[in-house]
């Protein structure tokens, strides 16, 4: 080697190492949750280690405990890091404090003492060389209302990406994590989180996703987020942009919801809105999906055929028509709301008063009030607008739903 080219690496070097900084980011939840209504006495128990593959544990939680929340972590893991795409790069290290009292003096710094009774931190800190952030993030969490799981979300984002992302994606996609249940996409958040959302004045979008939001800012903040993160994640016509959009936050090049669906603000208000009116345990954001691609026509003596899914929401009959206009349907085929029930053949009524057929009518004003229709009867249009159709049942137990009807709409003729 040359002394030039001698020179030129050590130039090399030192120019590397100007860029070297340290970054320290914090996330403090400690304010997110409702309030401690612990009544029992956690037992007294030394502080032990645990670890797994991507974890590694110091906790107070009986052994039992804490290997189920390493499995829960763990599977948690898997899910996350397959949805953005990146693996975890090293072990995350958490502080599982069941009761502070089991944990000896000095063993958590002050700022960690504040939180985890009622929350969590996670303390990251690393290197940034040029546009590369290798990052080492630390949890602090109480062991209640699935704290660890949220804050080891925050941990892996730190770790895999070197950020979390604004506050709205990075607080919502936590409680996403918190609320996880394997195999099962549908609302399970806790019943405050739900009464909450379905009590208060809703916030618009700007407001939930403010970028001068900062974390920590209360529960309340919390769940708006959540909701808004599981509706884009499990509802199809959102979910895969919602996907990219995050890893482009995480990757520090930017991006916001209405920059993502430029020319479809509308649909997703309109969903996001339907999605929180019908809000319970159980709901699937999945099966409230509105089909936007589809084209009504003016109800004419002519059939129109559609398929309508006893699994789903509001379906478009492809037909539209004005307030009083009588229509008939005929249906074949045949759908089930309850095994135990016998099938609906699309003739008459059904046994029960579920799996009959609903339509309402949706113009620019909102939706129509639902009603029943009875095929091979004529009915008449509520309003003016887009007859939509679907199977009668609650809004949450639409997942053991089975079959479909083939329907056929005409206006009907005066004889
Ligand atoms: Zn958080």
């Amino acid at each position: 080697m040359s002394l030039l080219q001698t020179i030129r690496q050590v130039r090399g070097a030192w120019h590397t190492i100007l860029f070297v900084a340290m970054v320290k980011l914090l996330c403090c939840a400690g304010c997110r949750l409702p309030e401690v209504r612990g009544d029992e006495t956690p037992a007294a128990r030394k502080v032990q280690q645990y670890q797994s593959a991507n974890f590694l544990i110091h906790t107070d939680l009986a052994e039992e405990d804490a290997q189920e929340l390493l499995e829960r972590l763990e599977n948690m893991l898997t899910l996350i890091s397959r949805y953005w795409g990146a693996p975890s790069r090293k072990k995350i290290v958490c502080y599982i404090v069941d009761d502070t009292s089991n944990w000896p003096a000095g063993s958590l710094s002050p700022e960690a003492l504040a939180t985890v009774s009622n929350g969590g931190i996670t303390n990251a800190a690393g290197v940034k060389r040029g546009r590369v952030t290798d990052m080492t993030a630390v949890v602090y969490a109480s062991t209640k209302f699935g704290t660890p799981q949220h804050e080891a979300v925050h941990a892996y984002c730190y770790q895999a990406f070197g950020t979390t992302g604004p506050t709205w994606y990075a607080e919502g996609m936590a409680e996403m994590g918190n609320y996880w249940v394997e195999g099962d996409e549908s609302v399970n958040c806790p019943d405050y989180v739900v009464e909450f959302l379905k009590s208060s004045p809703r916030p618009t979008l700007q407001q939930i996703t403010d970028p001068d939001h900062r974390t920590g800012d209360g529960w309340k903040n919390y769940a708006w987020r959540w909701a808004l993160c599981h509706f884009l994640s499990h509802n199809p016509n959102y979910a895969e942009r919602f996907r990219v959009l995050g890893v482009s936050l995480l990757s520090n090049r930017g991006g916001t919801i209405e920059r993502a669906w430029p020319s479809q603000m509308d649909e997703l208000e309109f969903e996001f809105q339907f999605f929180l009116d019908h809000l319970e345990t159980g709901l699937e954001a999945k099966r409230c999906r509105w089909d936007w691609k589809a084209r009504f026509r003016e109800a004419s003596s002519k059939a129109v055929r559609c398929k309508v899914d006893a699994a789903r929401g509001w379906q478009p009959s492809l037909i539209k028509g004005t307030e009083g206009q009588k229509l008939r349907l005929t249906a074949e085929g045949q759908w089930t709301t309850d095994v135990n029930e016998p099938p609906f053949s699309g003739r008459g009524s059904p046994v029960t008063g579920k799996g009959r057929i609903l339509g309402c009518v949706k113009n620019e004003k909102g939706l129509s009030d639902e009603f029943v229709i009875i095929p091979d009867r004529s009915f008449s249009l509520p309003a003016e607008g887009d007859l939509y159709l679907r199977c009668e049942d609650e809004w949450t137990s639409l997942n053991d739903n089975d079959g479909e009807l083939a329907i056929s709409v005409s206006a009907e003729i005066a004889e």
